[in-house]
């Protein structure tokens, strides 16, 4: 299958040429004629699977027959009232902006990532502006984004709100909406701003839907805001990752968890590497350590200004960042393809979101390896993880670093299957031969303090709580 065959306006495949995208992925090739006839769409499929593009292609397809995207008739008058108050020395009255197209994300890292995915398969069209609308964002330039009368917007719900509240933006003209990880949306709390969004769209909008499950409150929402929509299932969230190898590594205590985790970092075959840790605090106090032990590390968590966040991932993108240590709320936003290597610090509380973890990986194609560093009492919570990816993760021992524990201790018996070491489905052992920054064989420490002893800080309470991450 090619893109000219999913019936693309030629300024459209232009621009993916120009990205080097050589086919469509599955999830385009289902998606895209879909939409461009016009049909809603409910999609399921995994992260890096180019479901940006999925939803986006289309829409500027369609942005491109109507001429890219022209203004409507409100959006000229109004950038014709302004041109004459300037001319006047007066200062324009603010119209509300009249986007064409609606893109809701979770998170500020996903929307930017949206926002540049759409420049970059826009670049070919005249005129089609896509903005980000997004919490942490001062909000004289949100006006001046919005002042332009972008076609696009991408934003997160809340601060979406705070705007059409106060009148800026208005939705009549809307033609195209997109929910995207609506799963982790409504996780988030956000269902009461996504349906006070959407009630203020026309009801003749186009609405797709994409979310890592389609099963309880999200297919209830899907089914009240779609019309006839066309259910594309392309992998659950319990897809193989067949690209992304997994391990599972057992350390004693904290002191062997940081020098496990140094030995990963030095691994030759390291390009790039994300650091998942379960709190704020720690992501900072690992990104210090690592920085002094002479890597080029960064934290990234939901207490940084958003100008901060940006900078981090831009750095990550331009190769001078080469271990981000991030909590959850970057999960699904980093899309990085040098990123060779994920380590889970602390293994996340639910498991999608360790699906979405190591996703961060094996982009657009490519290997990677997921590493989770899990202390003997965690063995339930990567059950768990492997009940809910239907795999078995292997469980690794690298020289040098054996934990004093086995393994099998750990984790006793496993069904089904039954994970034991030596098993034919365990990893081949990591490059076993000792570096010289580690001391061969050292004796495990003493427990560190915040280890076995319940709850690390900021892991109390069942619910995720977005705020601590
Ligand atoms: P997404 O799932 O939209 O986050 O996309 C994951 C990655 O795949 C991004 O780096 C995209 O640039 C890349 N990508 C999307 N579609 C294609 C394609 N058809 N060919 C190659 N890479 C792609």
């Amino acid at each position: 299958m090619t893109f000219e065959a999913l019936g693309l306006h030629a300024s459209v495949l232009k621009a993916l040429t120009e990205s080097g995208y050589t086919a469509p992925t599955s999830v385009q090739e289902q998606a895209v004629p879909a939409a461009i006839a016009g049909r809603d769409l409910l999609v399921s499929s995994q992260t890096g699977s180019g479901k940006t593009a999925a939803f986006m292609l289309p829409a500027l397809h369609k942005f491109a027959l109507a001429g890219d995207a022209p203004l409507t008739d409100a959006g000229r008058t109004a950038n014709q009232e302004a041109q004459s108050a300037r001319s006047r020395g007066e200062r324009p009255r603010f119209k509300a902006a009249q986007p064409k197209m609606l893109v809701l994300t979770p998170t500020r890292e996903l929307a930017l990532q949206v926002t540049t995915a759409t420049d970059k398969y826009g670049s070919f069209m005249r005129r089609v502006k896509a903005v980000s609308i997004l919490g942490g964002m001062p909000y004289p330039k949100q006006m001046q984004l919005l002042a332009k009368n972008p076609e696009i917007l991408v934003a997160t719900p809340g601060r979406l709100i705070d705007h059409m509240e106060s009148g800026k933006i208005d939705f009549s003209q809307l033609e195209i909406l997109v929910l995207d990880e609506a799963d982790r949306m409504l996780d988030m709390g956000f269902i009461d701003d996504i349906e006070k969004i959407v009630a203020a769209t026309p009801a003749s909008r186009q609405t797709m839907l994409f979310s890592a499950t389609l099963d309880g409150v999200v297919g209830n929402m899907a089914q009240r805001i779609t019309k006839d929509p066309m259910v594309i299932q392309i992998a659950g969230s319990t897809n193989k990752h067949e690209n992304i190898q997994q391990r599972v590594h057992f350390v004693d205590d904290l002191s062997h968890k940081n020098r496990l985790l140094d030995h990963i970092l030095r691994d030759e075959t390291m390009d790039q590497a994300v650091v998942f840790t379960a709190t704020k605090r720690d992501a900072d106090t690992i990104a210090d350590r690592l920085n002094i032990a002479g890597f080029a590390a960064a934290a990234l968590h939901g207490d940084m200004h958003q100008g901060a966040r940006n900078r981090t991932l831009d750095s990550m993108r331009r190769g001078q960042v080469r271990v981000l240590v991030a909590t959850d709320v970057a999960a699904r936003g980093i899309d990085v393809p040098a990123i060779t290597h994920v380590v889970n610090y602390d293994l996340p509380k639910f498991p999608e979101d360790y699906v979405h973890r190591i996703g961060r990986t094996g982009r657009a194609g490519r290997n990677g390896l997921a590493i989770s560093l899990v202390n003997h009492a965690e063995g339930m919570n990567v059950k768990r993880i492997e009940r809910f990816t239907k795999q078995l993760i292997p469980v690794d021992v690298i020289e040098g670093f054996e934990p004093k524990r086995t393994a099998s201790a750990a984790r006793p018996s496993h069904k089904p299957g039954g994970w034991k070491p030596g098993d034919a489905r365990s990893a081949a052992p990591g490059k076993s031969a000792p570096r010289t920054f580690s001391k061969p064989g050292a004796a495990p420490r003493r427990e560190g303090s915040s280890f076995n002893k319940g709850p690390r800080t900021g892991d109390t309470g069942a619910r995720r709580s977005f705020s601590d991450r």
